[in-house]
């Protein structure tokens, strides 16, 4: 058994393949599966967020499309209209059990934004205060490429510290991670813990290729991002039977990732590094480069040889060498057009070449994050 007893906040995702057939049509049985799983958690006194896909696929099961359209802004439009269907499933459903659900629809720019971000925490917490069930999905509909997060197993990710959850158990058609490819291999066995995701990176592209979950390289992400933050994440199989009340009650099944309940980074380390969109960035000299990788040092204007993209003070920039290795991550005290003039120079010359000077670095130690080998 395994002893889960800390967890109060449980954040679930279910994808859209737990929800509908394969013609897309919402599947009642299927819902109410998980519906009424989440509904026991509920009763045992924690709180539940849901993670849902399927807003798409319900789409093209009410529009009786044979499959899914190509261009985005059908796919918009297909999100729009199953996204409204799913919710109101949901809702019925949940009423069975006496429980209120909520609609949440975010993109990465909520994360992105401070202030945005912010709001979004308050009201998770109200929500979860009144004793609701918030159901988060990407507004697929307003998404584009800048903003969006683009699958839900990275959303449901980014959720975990809006709403200081203690596990995230995503709830996927394979029974978690395994060391080889279980199609192919007979000898491929189930991992059931894993201490540390870098263990277990190899086995990501056999599982996710080979049984076209589309998903296992996405999966291990979300639990490094996860397990950054103290807080653990399991894979289970959603079609077994009672798999997600049986996890909840100890029993050793899926794929658990364990957060060890301490946080290797600050909540503000953890925004930049995962949560923040990275707006460009600056190429460094071999100098700057290991002593910001060895020895995490600030970053000045001298070690700069260029600058990449179109940024402004406060943004979230990657710090690289000309060959693009990543060394870090940072938020800058200098605008792209600024760091552009001051490239190359020493600290004693950036006023007079900008007119004023705020600060020595571009880059301070204490807001940049050291990306490893
Ligand atoms: N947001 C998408 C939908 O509801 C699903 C994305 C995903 O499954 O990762 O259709």
């Amino acid at each position: 058994m395994r002893d889960l007893t800390h967890i109060q906040n449980v954040i679930v995702k279910v994808g859209s393949s737990s929800l509908t057939d394969s013609n897309g049509k919402i599947n009642d049985e299927k819902m109410l599966k998980i519906v009424s799983q989440l509904a026991y958690i509920k009763r045992k006194g924690m709180n539940v967020i849901l993670v849902s896909s399927g807003a798409q696929a319900a789409g093209i099961g009410i529009l009786g499309l044979d499959k899914k359209p190509c261009e985005i802004p059908k796919k918009q439009a297909l999100a729009a209209i199953g996204q409204a269907k799913l919710m109101q499933h949901y809702e019925n459903l949940f009423r069975i059990f006496n429980l209120t659900c909520s609609q949440v629809l975010v993109n990465h720019g909520d994360f992105d934004n401070r202030k945005r971000l912010i709001n979004l925490e308050n009201t998770m917490e109200a929500m979860l205060n009144y004793g609701v069930i918030p159901i988060v999905n990407e507004n697929d509909t307003l998404a584009v490429d800048e903003i969006k997060v683009g699958d839900n197993d990275t959303l449901a990710a980014l959720m975990v510290p809006a709403v200081n959850g203690d596990i995230l158990i995503l709830m996927s058609d394979i029974d978690g991670l395994y060391n080889g490819n279980p199609n192919t291999d007979p000898n491929a066995k189930l991992i059931s813990y894993v201490s540390d995701v870098n263990d277990v990176e190899e086995y990501a592209e056999d599982s996710s290729s080979a049984l076209g979950t589309g998903g296992m390289v996405t999966k291990l992400n979300a639990a490094r991002m996860v397990n950054a933050y103290g807080c653990d994440m399991a894979i289970i199989n959603a079609g077994g039977e009672n798999t997600l009340i049986r996890f909840i009650d100890g029993e050793e099944i899926g794929t658990l990732f364990d957060g060890h309940r301490e946080r290797p980074l600050s909540a503000r380390k953890h925004w930049i590094m995962y949560r923040s969109i990275v707006k460009g960035q600056i190429i460094v000299d071999d100098g700057a480069f290991a002593a910001i990788r060895n020895k995490h040092t600030s970053l000045l204007p001298k070690g700069i040889l260029d600058v990449k993209g179109d940024f402004m003070i406060s943004s979230v920039v990657e710090i690289m060498d000309k060959k693009g290795n990543v060394c870090a991550r940072g938020i800058v005290n200098y605008s792209s057009d600024e760091i552009r003039l001051i490239k190359g120079i020493n600290t004693n010359e950036i006023e007079s070449r900008l007119n004023h000077k705020d600060y020595d670095e571009v880059i301070h130690a204490n807001n940049l994050v050291v990306i490893k080998e």
